[in-house]
């Protein structure tokens, strides 16, 4: 290894560093939040994205345009179609999210968005990550900006920021409250990392201390991961706090526990802009081998419905629920398997859409 290597590594360190500082600058100045069941006019932003992406979005689609008929033909409310979000475009562009595609999505209030394919290697840059920025933290900020020093050795980073791990910790607790949830767990590997995950468990504590009535526990991420298999230890359980790459993990693992990954929605929420999404990806084998019209679309209905209650529309969030209820837990004529066995995304929505 040459001095010149450890020295331009060294720079790029301190780039990333100032870089990262700036972002905290920005956060700190922060955007005042939008109330958006005020709104005069709420523009929900719809995606595609890739693979089974459109098959589900446009299905999640149909199911808005019937719950939000009426703000619709008032004009409160209108759903745009936003292009331009595929790996082939973002591809032959050399852009994680094209800069026209972000500029429409910059004029929409919320997102509803497909899951985007991210090339394994490279330097392409996730979509969500871009999309997310904001909000992402632990080793997915700085994913795309590790050190080489090819034949020897890689590095990547981990970011926690005090600012950003107090919001999410502020919004679990708030989350927990609302929703009248007495215990949240906090889980980390700080025993190992020390410093990022040490300062994440530490502030999450502070935060836990304007919420005397909730019981607050610290749990490792391995033994958590154990714990989720098991029945009779994963009921106690009820909001879960943790960082980025923990969280990306536990979701799938506790969506697989709930009926798999085509069962849950996630929600991305800053100051001004929101995203929702299924939790899984775009399934490219499913379009190999030619099932994609087979792909479960509650995954995505679940996202629609996090999207309505958070835009202040809870009467239209709560039909859908109650209709995803009916269908998933309860009646189930319909299923989809994610194969040919089950029923297709079309047939399964044409049930969500009857119950209604
Ligand atoms: P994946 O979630 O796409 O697929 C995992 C498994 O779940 C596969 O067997 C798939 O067939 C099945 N599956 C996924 N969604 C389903 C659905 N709705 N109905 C039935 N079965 C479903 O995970 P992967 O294969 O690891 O990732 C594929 C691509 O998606 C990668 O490029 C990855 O980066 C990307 N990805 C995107 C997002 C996102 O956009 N939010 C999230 C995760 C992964």
């Amino acid at each position: 290894m040459t001095e010149d290597q450890i020295k331009s590594a060294v720079e790029h360190y301190e780039t990333l560093l100032r870089k990262q500082l700036a972002r905290v600058d920005e956060m700190e100045r922060g955007a005042s939040p939008v109330d958006l069941a005020n709104k005069e006019k709420l523009v929900i932003g719809v995606i595609g994205g890739d693979g089974i992406g459109p098959i589900i979005v446009e299905q999640a689609k149909r199911v808005l345009d019937i719950l939000l008929k009426d703000e619709i033909a008032s004009g409160r409310v209108e759903i745009r179609q936003i292009e331009g979000l595929t790996i082939e475009n973002r591809l032959s562009l050399g852009q994680s999210v094209p800069a026209d595609t972000l500029a429409e999505i910059k004029k929409c209030d919320v997102l509803l968005k497909g899951p985007t394919t991210t090339p394994k290697g490279g330097t392409m840059e996730s979509a969500n990550v871009t999309l997310r920025r904001e909000n992402t933290e632990g080793e997915y900020v700085l994913g795309s900006s590790g050190i080489e020093i090819p034949g020897k050795l890689a590095m990547d980073f981990k970011v926690t920021t005090d600012l950003g791990t107090r919001r999410i910790a502020r919004a679990a607790f708030e989350f927990a409250r609302r929703e009248g949830k007495d215990n949240v767990a906090i889980v980390t590997k700080a025993n190992i990392m020390k410093k990022t995950d040490g300062n994440f468990s530490r502030i999450c504590r502070e935060v836990a201390a304007d919420y005397p009535e909730i019981e607050v526990e610290d749990w490792y991420i391995d033994i958590m991961a154990a714990n989720l298999v098991n029945e009779s230890i994963r009921s106690k359980f009820k909001v879960f706090v943790l960082p980025n790459l923990y969280g990306d993990i536990i979701t799938d693992e506790a969506a697989q526990i709930q009926g798999g990954v085509g069962t849950a929605g996630s929600a991305n929420m800053g100051d001004r802009y929101s995203m929702f999404e299924a939790i899984h990806g775009s399934a490219p084998r499913m379009i190999e081998e030619g099932i994609g019209d087979y792909a479960n679309p509650s995954s995505i209905f679940k996202a629609a419905e996090m999207m309505l209650s958070h835009c202040g529309l809870s009467a239209q969030a709560k039909r859908l629920s109650d209709a995803l209820t009916v269908c998933n837990e309860t009646e189930k004529r319909v299923v989809v398997t994610g194969d040919r066995n089950g029923a297709t995304c079309r047939e399964f929505a044409d049930y969500v859409i009857e119950k209604l």
